[in-house]
C-alpha cells in the first residue's frame, strides 16, 4: 500500500518535472517564434467615430486621427464644425 502511494507520488513528480522542463524550453524557443511572427502582425487603430478596429494600412488618417472610411472622416469633420 505504502509502495503504491510512493509510486503514484513518483509518477506525479516525473510528470511535473517534464512539464517544468517543457515550459522552460518553450520560453527559450518563444522569442524566436515571436520574432518571426512580428512581420505578419499589422498595427491596429481605432476609428474615432465608430470605435471599429482596422489595420493601420487601411485606415483613413486626418489630423493624426484614424477613421475606418472616408465617410466617417467626413461625418466627424462635419460634427466638429457645428
Ligand atoms: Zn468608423
Amino acid at each position: 500500500m505504502v509502495m503504491s502511494i510512493l509510486r503514484i507520488i513518483f509518477v506525479i513528480a516525473v510528470v511535473w518535472l517534464v512539464f517544468i522542463v517543457y515550459r522552460r524550453l518553450r520560453i527559450k524557443l518563444f522569442p524566436l517564434r515571436a520574432a518571426s511572427n512580428t512581420g505578419n502582425i499589422k498595427k491596429m487603430v481605432r476609428c474615432a467615430l465608430c470605435d471599429l478596429y482596422i489595420p493601420l494600412d487601411d485606415a483613413v488618417i486626418s489630423d493624426g486621427t484614424y477613421y475606418c472610411c472616408h465617410q466617417h472622416q467626413a461625418e466627424m469633420n462635419r460634427d466638429q464644425q457645428q
